[in-house]
């Protein structure tokens, strides 16, 4: 898994200007320095840190949020781990065979051929 590559400084800044002091998810009126820069797509699942990436929201929200985006990087991880046989299946692929023909479960086996060797060694 990547890294988790943080907002820069000039990112966080230009998205706390573009919330205007609300909330982007709630629109709860936020007291400055109140509010967290949350990815919107998280790191673990591609998102990069960029302002299109991030937005300014209230703690609770930010809470939500990230209980949600933990759920969804462990189903992301289970779905790699199986694609890439990095986890065993639970159970082996079970057939039900193919079914013995009554023609063939009388037959009798056809009689083997005697031994024969594939070469012979030149006489001199
Ligand atoms: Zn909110």
């Amino acid at each position: 898994m990547a890294d988790r590559i943080e907002f820069s400084r000039k990112t966080k800044a230009a998205i706390i200007a573009r919330a205007a002091g609300k909330c982007e998810a709630c629109e709860a009126v936020l007291k400055p320095g109140e509010g967290e820069v949350d990815h919107i797509l998280p790191c673990a699942l591609g998102g990069e840190p960029t302002v299109a990436n991030g937005r300014l929201i209230c703690r609770v929200c930010h809470a939500e949020k990230t209980a949600n985006d933990i759920r969804r990087i462990r189903k992301a991880d289970r779905a790699r781990d199986k694609a890439t046989g990095a986890i065993a299946p639970k159970q082996k692929l079970k057939s039900a065979g193919f079914p013995v023909s009554e023609k063939a479960a009388r037959r009798t086996p056809k009689p083997s051929l005697p031994y024969r060797p594939l070469y012979r060694e030149e006489q001199p």
